[in-house]
């Protein structure tokens, strides 16, 4: 059995997710019919709005189903859009579900700068909304990510949050790699949206919410049964919903802190090989990821390396893995290319243990030990 060590690409499903899922499977039942089974379906889905809108501090009703991350991150774009934006400003190191919707939004966008730990520059934005120019450029719009999938590097939303609202702007968080590692405050982030992911925190694929503050404006992109209050139609997924909420659930109190003493292991084990170097690592970062570049060994030859030896890790943003690219994440903290073509990503979660991470750390290090004379043998 492989050592799965990729839970920010996918968190494998938590037997509480899989057990909801059956229940609610076995229930049966559309929650738009009236009749009992019906009935049952749509209780399913309202506690678990319930329960998921508590798990992020928001109202109930607040909550918007989606088929995951990316449908959410687009419909806050769409709506943007609508409401009167003409120039987005996403911070460099989006993923590509902000990024591509952005890009293919057909309004301007501009990149907001991240520091060489991979920090949002908020002076730079502070300074950007300042000289906003409404009747050019619109209402301003602002995407910033709670937590970055390569690097785990956590984001100063709350303040960028406080200055677009200061701007009369609106406010989109990525909220997608917090939940199942870090509490996320819908609240307190003063966004106006927030994308998230089931599967992310140990639930299942395929499901995901958009939450929406009270004043955010939403334009909804699927016309149909008009379910979610009109604002998401088709039927809900109602055991992926089930599910979601119940991995939320199950997110036990010491999980990041037992996530952190193990990647902080593996760290500094890694990080004592000459040629390493540890990316984020002077910034506040969520418990479990590790971006590692080794120099002259690429990302994807690590990754094989390693799946041959047992170890699911990956290369940069698993949503492009199989088409492994070098990192634009690295590259707006100013890694040189070789860098960001030799950095992978190790991201731990809910069933990783002591011994996973030390079986990883000595076989990794065998490995780079065997092949790094020969790597610069080649030049
Ligand atoms: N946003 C971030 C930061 C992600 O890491 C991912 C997935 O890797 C997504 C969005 C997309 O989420 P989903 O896979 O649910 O569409």
């Amino acid at each position: 059995m492989s050592v799965y060590l990729d839970h920010n690409a996918t968190s494998p499903l938590r037997a509480e997710a899989r057990e909801a899922l059956a229940r609610a499977y076995d229930a049966g039942g559309n929650p738009s019919s009236v009749h009992g089974a019906g009935r049952t379906a749509r209780a399913i889905v309202e506690t678990a709005r319930t329960s998921i809108a508590s798990h992020f501090v928001t109202r109930a009703e607040d909550v918007v189903f989606t088929s995951g991350g990316t449908e959410a991150n687009n419909l806050a774009i769409s709506s943007a859009k609508a409401a009167g934006a003409k120039r987005l400003i996403i911070s460099a190191i989006e993923h590509d579900a902000v990024r591509d919707a952005a890009l293919a939004s057909g309004l301007e966008v501009e990149f907001l700068p991240v520091t060489n730990d991979g920090v949002a520059d908020i002076a730079w934005l502070e300074a950007r909304l300042s000289g906003w120019d409404r009747n050019a450029d619109g209402t301003p719009f602002v995407a910033l990510m709670a937590a970055n999938n390569e690097t785990g590097v956590l984001q100063p939303v709350e303040a960028a949050g406080r200055l677009v609202r200061e701007a009369e702007g609106l406010f989109q968080v990525d909220a997608v790699q917090m939940a199942g590692k870090l509490s996320f405050d819908f609240a307190g982030s003063l966004a106006h949206y927030a994308a998230l992911s089931a599967h992310k925190a140990g639930g299942p694929q395929g499901t995901g919410a958009l939450l929406l503050a009270c004043d955010a404006p939403l334009s909804r992109q699927m016309h149909g049964g008009g379910q979610e209050k009109g604002r998401r139609s088709g039927t809900e997924n109602v055991a992926g919903i089930a599910g979601f909420a119940a991995a939320l659930e199950a997110v036990g109190a010491d999980e990041a802190a037992r996530m952190a003493v193990l990647r902080d292991a593996l760290q500094s084990r890694l990080e004592s090989v000459e040629g390493v170097r540890i990316w984020g690592a002077g910034a506040q970062r969520l418990p479990n990821t590790l971006c590692v570049s080794a120099e002259a060994w690429p990302s994807e030859i690590q990754v094989i390396a390693m799946d041959l030896a047992g170890f699911a890790i990956s290369a940069g943003s698993a949503c492009s893995s199989g088409k492994v690219r070098k990192s634009r994440v690295l590259e707006a903290m100013g890694a040189s290319e070789a860098q960001a073509a030799s950095a992978i990503r190790i991201s731990l979660g809910w069933m990783t243990t002591q011994d996973d991470v030390n079986r990883f750390a000595d076989a990794w290090m065998r490995e780079y030990a065997r092949i790094r004379p020969r790597m610069a043998a080649a030049g």
